[in-house]
Order: C-alpha cells, then sequence, then structure tokens
C-alpha cells in the first residue's frame, strides 16, 4: 500500500515540508476555519510547487465544480520568464490562493450578466491539493477551489456544501453544550458514497449515437434474457473487468481515495465502487474523482463506463447511496447509538432532529436528488420510490413508539439519568442495515443512507440539504432546551412532541408495493414524480427560508440555482429528442425500409421461379414491417414538431413542463415503434448494437 496517498499533498506531505510556524498557522485554517494568512499562503505555495514538480509536474490547476455538476479546470503552467530570456518554475501565494477563469460560459442563472464574465476561484484549502496523473505522462498539481462571481455571488456546488457543513457545526456544537459536552469544539458531516455504474464495451459505444451524446439508449428492445439471469452473465468476462478494477483501484489509491472495488449483481454489466467515508467536502471532491477515474480507466481497457441513471430502459438503473452522519472532533459519532443511557438521550435527540428535518423537508430533498436522468428511475419498481419515508428498523421504531405514547418515562433508573426510554434501548447491530432495501432514506446501524442520489450528479447538492435542514431542526430544538428550566423533563416532552408531529415519515415495510402509495398519501406525504414538479419546491419559501437563515444560499442564489436547473432539464430533453429524431430518419427508417424491399425482392424472385410457390410469410412481413414503419414516420414527424413547438414556450418553468408533457411524451411514442422495428427487421441490416450485445458481451 506505498502507492496509497503518494499523489497527495496531504497532511503528512505538509508535516515534513512546512516550516512549523506555517504548518500551525495553515492547520488552524484547515481545522477552525481562521483566514488563511497572504504570508502562510506563499510559503506553501512554494512547497506545494516543488512537491508537484519532483512529480514532475509542469502545470497546475485551480479545479472547481461549477453548476454544470461536473469539474472544470483551467491549466496555467509553472514557467514564469527571467530578464535573461530564460525561464523559472514560480508558483506565489496569490495563484495559489486565487485563480481567475473566464466564467462566462458557466451556468450562473442570471446571476451574472455575460458583460461581467469575471468569475474567481479560490483555494478550499479543507481539501488537499493532488498531483494528476495521465496516461500520456502529464502530471499537474491539481488544487480543489471554489467558483464564485465579482460581486460574491456563488457560482459553484462547493461553496453552499461548505457553508451547511459550518451551519451544522455550529448548531449540533449548541446542543451538545446542553449535554454536557465542554470538549467538541466542531460537528463534521461525514460521507460514504456508493456509487454505481455500468460497464459496456467500447466499440457498441461508439456505434450507439445515443450513448455517445445523451449516455442514455433512446431506442433499444428488451432483450429476451434481464437482470433475471444475473447468474451467469459473468463468464469469461472477469478477467477484463478484474484487470479494470485492479487498474481503477490503484489510480484512486494514488490519489488518496479509499476506494473498495466490488462487483454488483443486480443488472448485467453493472457494477459498484465503495470508498471508505471522510468529510462531506472530501468526499465530494473524492467521488468527482471516481467518476472521472471510472471514465479514463475504462477506455484503457476497451470499456467505456456509463454513468447515467438510467442507460437501458427495463433494466435496473444506478444512484448513489449517500451514507450519512455527524462526528464531533472530539470522536463521537453522533447518530451511533451506543450503550451507556447519557449517550442514548443524546443520540435520541440527534436522531429526533433528523426525522424532524426529513419529514419538514422532505420536497426539499426530493428536489436535492433530482436530475433529467433519475425521471426513469424513481418510482420504476427498482430505485426508491419518489416517496421520502425513512426506514428505522425494528428496534429503533419500538424506542421511538414508547417516546411516543409514553413520553419517554419507560423506566427510570434510580441513580438519576436521563430517562428517555432509553434503558430499554438495546445496542443496535450493525448489520440490520441490509433488512430493507427499498427505503429512500433508511437508518442502518450508526448513520443514513439516503438512496435516492442520481448515479451521474454531484453529491453536494444532497449533502448541502441534508446539512441544512437538521441544522435548522437542531436549531429548533437548542432554542427550546436553552430556555428549560428543568433539562430533562422537557427534553422529554419535546421529542415525545416532535415523534408524535413527525412518525408520519417513518416506514419501515416495502416501499416498492403499491399499498405504499395509497398509505403515503393517507400520511400527506408528498409524491413528487419529475424533475421539474420538485423543482417548483426549491423556491418555497419555507426552503429560501431555511437556506437563509444559516446562511447557505442567499434568495438570489436559490433562484438563480432553479433557473439553471429548469434549463438543464429543458437542454437534456432538448438533445435527446434531436438525437431520437436523427437515429429515426438516418437509421432506423432507412434499414426498416430497406429490409421491406429486400422481402418484396424476394417475393419476386420466388414467384418468378417458381410461379406456385408460398411466399405468404414474407407479405405477411412486408405488411408488419410497414405498417409499424408508418407508425414509426408518423411519430417521428410528431416529435419534430413537439421539438419545433418549444420554441415558443419562453418562460423557464413553462419551457421545462413543455418539455416534460409534450416533448418527452412524443419520445416514448416514438420509441414504441423504434423497438418494435428491431423485433422484426433482420439482424443484419439493423444499423444499433443490441441490448444483448451491450449487457451481455463485455
Ligand atoms: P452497504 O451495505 O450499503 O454496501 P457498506 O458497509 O459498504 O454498506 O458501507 C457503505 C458506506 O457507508 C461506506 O462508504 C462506509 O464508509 C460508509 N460509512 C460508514 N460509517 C459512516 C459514517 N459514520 N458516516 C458516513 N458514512 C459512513
Ligand atoms: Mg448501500
Amino acid at each position: 500500500m506505498d502507492i496509497f496517498a503518494m499523489n497527495v499533498f496531504n497532511d503528512a506531505v505538509m508535516r515534513e515540508r512546512l516550516p512549523k510556524a506555517t504548518y500551525k498557522a495553515l492547520k488552524k485554517t484547515i481545522e477552525d476555519g481562521k483566514a488563511l494568512d497572504p504570508d502562510v499562503a506563499e510559503v506553501v505555495a512554494n512547497a506545494m510547487k516543488d512537491w508537484a514538480i519532483e512529480k514532475g509536474a509542469t502545470h497546475y490547476t485551480h479545479w472547481f465544480q461549477p453548476m454544470t455538476g461536473l469539474t472544470a479546470e483551467k491549466h496555467d503552467s509553472f514557467i514564469s520568464p527571467t530578464a535573461d530570456g530564460k525561464v523559472i518554475m514560480e508558483f506565489s501565494g496569490k495563484e495559489l490562493i486565487k485563480g481567475e477563469p473566464d466564467a462566462s460560459s458557466f451556468p450562473s442563472g442570471g446571476i451574472r450578466a455575460t458583460f461581467e464574465a469575471r468569475g474567481y476561484t479560490a483555494w478550499d484549502c479543507t481539501s488537499p491539493a493532488f498531483a494528476r496523473e495521465e496516461k500520456n505522462g502529464n502530471v499537474t498539481l491539481t488544487i480543489p477551489t471554489v467558483f464564485y462571481s465579482y460581486t460574491g455571488e456563488v457560482l459553484d456546488k462547493k461553496i453552499p456544501l461548505l457553508r451547511s457543513m459550518e451551519a451544522l457545526s455550529k448548531q449540533a456544537v449548541r446542543l451538545l453544550r446542553l449535554f454536557g459536552n465542554t470538549t467538541a469544539t466542531r460537528v463534521i458531516s461525514t460521507v460514504g458514497p456508493e456509487q454505481e455504474y455500468f460497464l459496456i464495451d467500447k466499440s457498441f459505444f461508439d456505434a450507439r449515437m445515443d450513448l455517445v451524446l445523451t449516455g442514455r439508449t433512446l431506442f433499444g428492445a428488451p432483450p429476451a434474457k434481464g437482470q433475471e439471469m444475473e447468474d451467469h452473465y459473468f463468464g469469461s468476462i472477469k478477467e477484463r473487468i478484474a484487470a479494470f478494477m485492479k487498474e481503477l483501484n490503484e489510480e484512486l489509491w494514488k490519489l488518496g481515495v479509499l476506494a473498495k472495488t466490488q462487483h454488483n449483481e443486480v443488472a448485467p454489466g453493472q457494477f459498484e465502487i465503495a470508498p471508505i467515508f471522510s468529510t462531506t467536502n472530501v468526499a465530494t471532491d473524492h467521488n468527482q474523482l471516481i467518476m472521472d477515474t471510472l471514465k479514463k480507466v475504462a477506455l484503457h481497457h476497451d470499456l467505456v463506463c456509463l454513468l447515467h441513471e438510467k442507460p437501458f430502459a427495463g433494466v435496473n438503473g444506478s444512484g448513489k447511496h449517500n451514507n450519512w452522519s455527524m462526528s464531533t472532533n472530539d470522536g463521537q459519532n453522533l447518530l451511533d447509538p451506543g450503550n451507556t443511557p447519557h449517550d442514548n438521550a443524546q443520540f435520541l435527540t440527534f436522531l429526533c432532529a433528523v426525522i424532524k428535518a426529513v419529514d419538514e423537508y422532505s420536497e426539499l430533498l426530493r428536489v436535492s436528488a433530482a436530475n433529467p436522468g433519475n425521471d426513469h428511475r424513481l418510482g420504476a419498481n427498482e430505485a426508491p420510490p419518489a416517496i421520502i419515508s425513512m426506514f428505522l428498523g425494528d428496534m429503533l421504531s419500538d424506542i421511538v413508539e414508547q417516546i411516543q405514547n409514553n413520553g419517554g418515562a419507560v423506566s427510570s433508573k434510580p441513580n438519576g439519568t436521563l430517562t428517555v426510554g432509553v434503558s430499554t434501548l438495546p445496542e443496535i447491530p450493525k448489520d440490520n442495515s441490509d433488512r430493507n432495501r427499498t427505503s429512500p432514506f433508511a437508518f442502518t446501524g450508526n448513520k443514513f443512507e439516503f438512496r435516492m442520489v442520481p448515479s451521474s450528479a454531484s453529491i453536494a447538492g444532497p449533502n448541502m440539504v441534508l446539512n441544512t435542514i437538521v441544522a435548522e431542526s437542531i436549531c429548533q430544538i437548542a432554542d427550546k432546551l436553552e430556555k428549560a428550566a428543568d433539562f430533562n423533563s422537557e427534553l422529554q416532552a419535546l421529542l415525545k412532541e416532535i415523534l408524535v408531529k413527525h412518525n408520519r415519515i417513518i416506514f419501515n415495510g416495502n416501499n416498492y408495493s403499491e399499498d405504499w402509495v395509497t398509505e403515503a398519501e393517507k400520511r400527506g406525504l408528498p409524491n413528487i414524480k419529475s424533475m421539474v414538479e420538485a423543482l417548483e419546491h426549491f423556491i418555497d419559501e419555507k426552503n429560501v427560508n431555511a437556506f437563509e437563515k444559516h446562511g447557505v444560499l442567499s434568495k438570489q442564489e436559490v433562484h438563480s440555482r432553479y433557473e439553471i436547473l429548469l434549463e438543464q432539464y429543458s437542454k437534456t430533453i432538448n438533445i435527446e429528442a434531436k438525437t431520437m429524431i436523427d437515429m429515426a430518419n438516418r437509421l432506423i427508417l432507412p434499414a426498416a425500409a430497406k429490409y421491406a424491399t429486400d422481402l418484396a425482392g424476394s417475393v419476386q424472385s420466388v414467384k418468378a421461379a417458381v410461379a406456385a410457390a408460398d411466399t405468404s410469410a414474407q407479405e405477411e412481413v412486408i405488411k408488419e414491417v410497414s405498417s409499424a414503419l408508418g407508425s414509426f414516420k408518423a411519430k417521428t414527424v410528431a416529435l419534430e414538431k413537439a421539438v419545433l413547438g418549444a420554441a415558443d414556450v419562453e418562460d423557464a418553468h413553462a419551457n421545462a413542463v413543455y418539455y416534460r408533457d409534450i416533448v418527452f411524451v412524443a419520445m416514448n411514442e416514438l420509441r414504441i415503434y423504434g423497438d418494435k422495428l428491431e423485433t422484426l427487421v433482420d439482424a443484419e441490416l439493423w444499423p444499433l448494437p443490441t441490448y444483448v450485445e451491450m449487457l451481455f458481451i463485455i
């Protein structure tokens, strides 16, 4: 394991290479959020440059996460001219701390007019810099940064995430003080995101315009064998995948990503990689690196990695399981039930805070998991449904029920310790996590697993929302308890009140069942089926207030994000629709017409040779193909019209609704006939790799 973190400018490297005073000052900034001294930055920059040059770097980049959900970078070389016509390698503190990429082509949702294109990147020293190595030998010093506009508005996904971590820390520390904790000074949200993905052979990918342009198949008849055949799909592919995973792991380890890879048996060709958890901002950066590395390493093996939420209709989709918890800097996991009553009371309070947050802000959580790809996944009979509920498991649910019914005073201990029903709390076995895989938000021993998160998206959004809503919930609890005359009795009353009010969000049954949809409706839980519908809630007053109160996003920033996301939806559907039209007109229609012509030729030749020969089979197929082709053409024309109509709908929200209700519907209608033709037309003539090829030949 000596390759682990070999390309990371981490704590160990800094301790070794920085003067003691500089190291100490930087640590203060990283751990306590103190402002960074320019003199310190100068020294750090120099050490970082020397380290990177030893690794073979010639360039550095400020690496940032604009609203595209991807990462962006602009490379600058260390080279600086000298008076005698030579060059030296230079990297100043100023260059480390601040960069200025041209911001005009990144989404800003109207915050920044193009004439004010200035956007700045600033070093996020809480996420370590690293040296990125490419296959061609290029090495780039990569500095994680945040991205904001000339006027100070946020243009990226990292700033709100960092702000939400601050907010959560502040509120959680308040609550900890009430429980007598005097040592913790920070609470850190931790995340371990499990990443699902597909691998397909590159030759198939290259032959599919839809995969190349949109990341998902827009046509494709279901294979005769689906995921029920998971038992045998491996066979001889094993070595190729194993070689891929070996390289993937090594690349990630070098970058300090604690990856443990495993193959996933849900769908053929689908796999999963899970890193060991870390602080939310590092986990977010690492997840971006994982997605990037998956794609790059796949190509080395003539494979293509598909991160789309639903690359294949009718086949299990991909998501991320966002495992989330809160830890103190004195070493406690706040969602660990523990085994002492005192800790359990504290645990139950944090647990109730999460329950309250998820119920009060379930729409906002749903927004955070919305992207165009997830519209195909959420609610399908595989992924968590679109209805947000929480799984607590039998044991915790029992405790929660007791508190709710009896005010928690189930059992009182003579020594006067807190009695929130805690003495009946058995230790939660760590392995009860597998008992419910259908819940979108499940308690899994010492953390919550938010399973709705889209496979292709940054995890910054979901965690920004989780941190903010839990901060708000803890804030309300702390407000009450700080004024309490009798802490114990007020705490018991408060927890009871919270659980009575919010127990509707708890559901331990099968989230895939029809009964749950009906039951959830009775409970008044929202069932938000599409990204557009979810986005409508992003700007709800309640949600904007929570963001503003905790300093995570201003009202203007929320609205700009709302606009960006609506546009992203419309643009995605627009590209998909145009790709479909192109494939319909230039690939599928000619192939089907050729087949009908070939068959007609066959009828004529056969008849000419033997007048009495039976050509009814060919004639039957000609009729079937021609009829399907007629409908296919009509639906193509209808889709073309639908796409043209979008130009008349100007308002961003109305436009997105139009794409969802008119364009997307027309796409699905066209697909039916395209897939029908695939089942009729001669395989030799069919212009696209089939589902069987893509999913099983790898
Ligand atoms: P699963 O059964 O869902 O596959 P795993 O045991 O593989 O679960 O763990 C899933 C993820 O949860 C891992 O990334 C792990 O590091 C992470 N995890 C464990 N503890 C915590 C925690 N306290 N906070 C955040 N993530 C955690
Ligand atoms: Mg999981």
